[in-house]
C-alpha cells in the first residue's frame, strides 16, 4: 500500500506527519544548501547548535517552560534510561539539599536509612521504574505509594488508586508516577491534588514519565521536579528522550561523599549536570532525530496559535469519537480503563463479540487492516486492541476507526 492508504495507531513508534519525513530526508542529503547532510555535520558544529538551541526554544513556548528554573535536556537511553537517571540525580539531590543545609556526614549516614523514593503505579510503565528505583538503591527505599492492581476488583491494571488510599512518605526524595501509562491505556486525567506544591511553596519533589502524552496537553511545569519522555511518539522518532529538569535540583554531591554514604552514582551520560554543562553535547548526540524533533514542533506551533492548547482540543475529539463509537456497542466492545482515567492516547479495548474473544480480535484486526487501518493489535503483555491517537493520527483516521468499530458491531 501506498503511505496516504495507511492510518497507522502503533504504540510507539509512532506515525509521523508526512511533511516533516519529506523535509528530513532532504536534510539527510544536503542540509541548508551546505553540500552536506545533516546526519554528516558535526555535532561540535554551529548548525547543530542552532538546531538544539531552537528545538530548546519552540519546546519552552509550545508548553510554557520557565527556562529561568528548568533546564531542557536531550538525552540517550530512552524513557528506560530516565527510570535509573532520575533515581540517581534525585538521590544525589537529596544529598546535597542535606549538605547544604548544614548536616555532617554522620547526620547524613542516619539519614540515609531512612531513605524513601515514592512510587504511585498504575501500569506496566511505572511498575518497571519502580522496580529499577529498587534495584539501585535496595528495595526497602523504593516505598510503593499505590498499585492500582491492588486496589481494583480485577486485580489488573486499569484504574488509578484513590488519592486517599496512598502511602506517601513525609520526607521522601521523590515521588514519581507516568501520566500516561501506553500499554494499559491508564492516564492521569489532571495533576494528582495530593502533590500540588502548599501555599508557601513546599511540596515534594514530582517526577513524571509523559513518553507517551507530552506535547498534547498544558502541562503545570512548575508542579514538576522532572518531566521526562522518549521522542518517539508525539516528538519525533526514537534516538533521544528529553529531561526538563528544574535548576535547583542538578548539582550532584562529590562522589566520594555518595562512596561513603553507600548510594549509587550517576554514570556520566546519566547524570544531568555534565548533560546541562555541555547543552546537551557530553557526546555525539544524534542531531537528526533534534531535527527531526525541533521540526514537528515548528508544525505545532504554526497549526496552533494557542500553542499546546489547540491540540489538546483536538486530542480530546479524537479520543471522544473513538469511545462514543465503542460505547455505542457495549454488548460488543469493552473499554479496558476506567472511565475516570481513560487515555485519550492509548485507547485500550476488547472485542467481546460471541463467545471466542480470541477470534473476535483477530477478526476486528484483519478487518481493519485491509481498510489501512493498521497498528491496532494490543501490547503482547495484555492483548487485547490499543489505538494510539497520538498528534500525528489526523482527525479524520479516528473517523474512519469510529466508522469501522460501529460497521464491525453491526456485521
Ligand atoms: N515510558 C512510557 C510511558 C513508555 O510508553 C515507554 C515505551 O513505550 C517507555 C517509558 C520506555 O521507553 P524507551 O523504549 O524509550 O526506553
Amino acid at each position: 500500500p501506498a503511505r496516504e492508504d495507511i492510518t497507522y495507531w502503533g504504540a510507539g513508534p509512532a506515525l509521523m506527519p508526512t511533511d516533516v519525513l519529506q523535509k528530513a530526508a532532504a536534510a539527510l542529503i544536503n542540509y541548508n544548501d551546505t553540500g552536506l547532510g545533516i546526519a554528516e555535520h558535526s555535532h561540535r558544529s554551529q548548525h547543530a547548535t542552532d538546531i538544539i538551541n531552537e528545538a530548546k526554544a519552540d519546546l519552552a513556548s509550545y508548553l510554557s517552560v520557565p527556562t529561568d528554573k528548568y533546564e531542557i535536556l536531550f538525552m540517550q537511553a530512552g524513557g528506560s534510561g530516565e527510570f535509573s537517571a532520575v533515581v540517581y540525580n534525585l538521590v544525589g539531590a537529596w544529598v546535597q539539599k542535606k549538605k547544604a543545609a548544614g548536616a555532617s556526614d554522620s547526620d547524613l549516614q542516619k539519614a540515609v536509612l531512612s531513605l524513601k523514593c515514592d512510587y504511585i503505579v498504575t501500569g506496566g510503565w511505572s511498575e518497571k521504574s519502580y522496580k529499577e528505583a529498587g534495584r539501585l538503591l535496595g528495595e526497602e527505599h523504593a516505598n510503593l505509594v499505590a498499585d492500582s492492581r491492588k486496589s481494583s476488583s480485577t486485580g489488573k491494571f486499569g484504574s488509578i488508586t484513590p488519592e486517599s488510599d496512598w502511602s506517601l512518605t513525609s520526607e521522601a526524595a521523590y515521588v514519581y508516577y507516568c501520566d500516561n501509562e501506553t500499554v494499559d491505556g491508564v492516564e492521569f486525567p489532571a495533576f494528582p491534588e495530593s502533590l500540588k506544591p502548599k501555599a508557601d511553596g513546599s511540596g515534594p519533589i514530582v517526577v513524571a514519565d509523559m513518553s507517551s502524552n507530552i506535547l498534547s496537553r498544558p502541562i503545570p511545569v512548575e508542579n514538576y521536579g522532572i518531566i521526562f519522555f522518549g521522542a518517539q511518539k508525539n516528538f519525533g522518532i526514537a534516538g533521544i528522550t528529553v529531561a526538563i529538569v528544574r535548576k535547583d535540583l542538578i548539582p550532584q554531591p562529590p562522589p566520594a561523599l555518595m562512596r561513603k554514604l553507600g548510594l549509587p552514582i550517576p554514570p556520566i551520560m546519566l547524570q544531568y549536570d555534565s548533560i546541562a554543562k555541555n547543552n546537551s553535547l557530553y557526546n555525539t548526540l544524534s542531531i537528526f532525530d533534534v531535527y527531526i524533533a525541533g521540526q514537528v514542533l515548528k508544525k505545532l506551533l504554526s497549526t496552533y496559535p494557542n500553542k499546546v492548547a489547540g491540540q489538546a482540543e483536538v486530542s480530546d475529539k479524537k479520543a471522544g469519537i473513538i469511545y462514543s463509537a465503542l460505547e455505542a456497542h457495549p454488548d460488543v466492545y469493552k473499554i479496558v480503563p476506567a472511565q475516570n482515567v481513560r487515555s485519550r492516547m492509548n485507547i485500550c479495548f476488547r472485542v467481546t463479540k460471541g463467545a471466542d474473544v480470541d477470534a473476535a480480535e483477530k477478526a476486528f484486526l484483519k478487518e481493519s487492516t485491509a481498510l489501512g487501518l493498521t497498528g491496532l493489535k494490543g501490547h503482547r503483555s495484555v492483548g487485547g486492541i490499543r489505538a494510539s491517537a497520538y498528534n500525528s493520527v489526523p482527525l479524520a483516521g479516528a473517523e474512519k476507526l469510529a466508522a469501522f468499530i460501529n460497521d464491525f458491531a453491526k456485521s
